[in-house]
């Protein structure tokens, strides 16, 4: 199957064509994975899982668990075969792997979306361009920053973005790959740090808060997203989102769901798309947003969507990469949303399992455990989305949680 040719609706059946169940490969297999494989099967797809760990999350539940490395060119013709159309859930997976299956395969994200989001300086400069295209009163720009490639761009730099965030272009998540950087005079040292890769040098602003948009583009050019949620993040780590009607100014909430749909669009994007927004304070005292980074696959910030939501950021995954159509998600519930990190197995200084028999006595509360055999400190090992009747019994319950947990913050 040619992507160009634009394939039929995959539909949850047996293939004509074969004779075997219509199939659906992920790239990567981790909880993401995880979560995306349980609802693919929920709706009656096989599902097939590249991942080289034995123990991956995805792996372990998938029909098919291919253990090899992304760049596998033998692994990837198998998954070419045994599947009808592909996604990734790992950001840093090789562009080229989703090219070469897209030579047999509808592949969605496209791999050429998907290297955008891999380096914060392509990245920026396309946030820079989707932001060019709007009106000033929509756009939404990205962070102010310099690149910091090569050596002759130090004379360069701006000494108004300090203090400033060095990052490196490529592989950083989770808060890893960033330095601070008081002044420019500290900057060499601090890229020498980073071996001196491609990195961009960002203006640290002072975050009046932090959100997300969730978006789900189709081939035929629909857009869909979930409602805003409200994040915190704790060492460079997400820890808690919120989700609420009215949780963020609804003239922000606007601008940040038109942005991310711009991104979305301008990228001719298909699949789930993820777009993370910094809230700051402009001039006047008004508030305004600035883009910080997307991510081209479900997120964690969209987990609350499976219990308090009628479509969840995974079942949109499936319905764009098969073809089926997106419609509107509506939250039924407000909701919060605990990661849970490693730590609170090792917080008391020995390996203990947390109290999950009165977490599970609260009312509301929604556990997922991933299966991840070894807890680390920062290491996410699962999530719990609390939905009530109003964000005030959300938020008593999330405190309750988080008393049992030992999580402090
Ligand atoms: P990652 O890929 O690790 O998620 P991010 O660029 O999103 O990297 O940074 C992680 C977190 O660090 C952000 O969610 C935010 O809390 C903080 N942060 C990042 N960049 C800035 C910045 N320019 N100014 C202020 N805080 C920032
Ligand atoms: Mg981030």
């Amino acid at each position: 199957m040619n992507q160009n040719l634009k394939p039929a609706v995959l539909l949850p059946a047996f293939a004509a064509t074969d004779d075997r169940p219509v199939t659906l490969g992920v790239l990567g297999g981790g909880q993401l994975g995880l979560m995306f494989v349980h609802v693919a099967q929920q709706m009656g797809y096989r599902t097939a899982v590249l991942d080289p760990d034995p123990n991956s999350p995805a792996g372990l539940v998938s029909h098919h668990h291919l253990l090899a490395n992304y760049d596998d060119v033998q692994a990837l013709a198998s998954m070419a075969r045994l599947c009808d159309a592909v996604t990734t859930e790992f950001e840093n997976v090789p562009a080229e792997s989703l090219r070469i299956l897209a030579k047999s395969n509808p592949v969605a994200p496209q791999a050429d979306a998907v290297a955008v989001a891999q380096d914060r300086l392509i990245e920026k400069a396309h946030f820079q361009a989707s932001a060019l295209r709007m009106s000033d009163a929509e756009a939404v720009g990205p962070v102010p920053y310099a690149a910091l490639v090569q050596a002759e761009d130090l004379p360069g730099i701006d000494p108004g973005l300090f203090p400033a965030i060095l990052k490196t272009a490529r592989m950083g998540y989770d808060g890893k790959g960033q330095i601070q950087v008081a002044d420019i005079a500290s900057l060499p040292a601090a890229w020498a740090s980073l071996n001196q890769v491609p990195c961009v040098i960002e203006k640290r602003l002072s975050l009046v808060a932090e959100c997300s948009v969730v978006v789900a583009r189709g081939r035929d050019g629909t857009v869909v997203n979930l409602p805003l949620q409200l994040n915190t993040h704790v060492g460079g780590i997400l820890a808690r989102t919120e989700v609420f009607e009215g949780n963020l100014d609804a003239g922000l909430t606007a601008r940040a769901i038109q942005a991310a749909t711009a991104i979305a669009t301008d990228l001719g994007y298909i699949g789930v798309l993820c777009v993370e927004f910094f809230v700051v304070k402009g001039a006047n005292d008004t508030l305004s947003l600035v883009v910080n980074e997307m991510a081209p696959r479900p997120h964690n910030s969209g987990h609350y969507s499976i219990e308090a939501c009628d479509l969840s950021q995974f079942e949109l995954q499936v319905r764009a990469m098969t073809g089926l159509p997106l419609t509107p998600p509506r939250l039924h519930s407000p909701a919060v949303m605990l990661n849970l990190l490693g730590d609170i197995w090792l917080n008391t200084g020995e390996l203990r399992t947390p109290a999950w028999d009165q977490v599970l006595a609260l009312p509301g509360t929604h556990l997922h455990l991933y299966g991840k055999l070894e807890a680390r400190a920062g290491r996410k090992m699962g999530h719990l989305t609390v939905t009530a009747d109003t964000i005030e019994g959300a938020r008593e319950v999330a405190e309750e949680v988080q008393a049992v947990l030992g999580i402090w913050h």
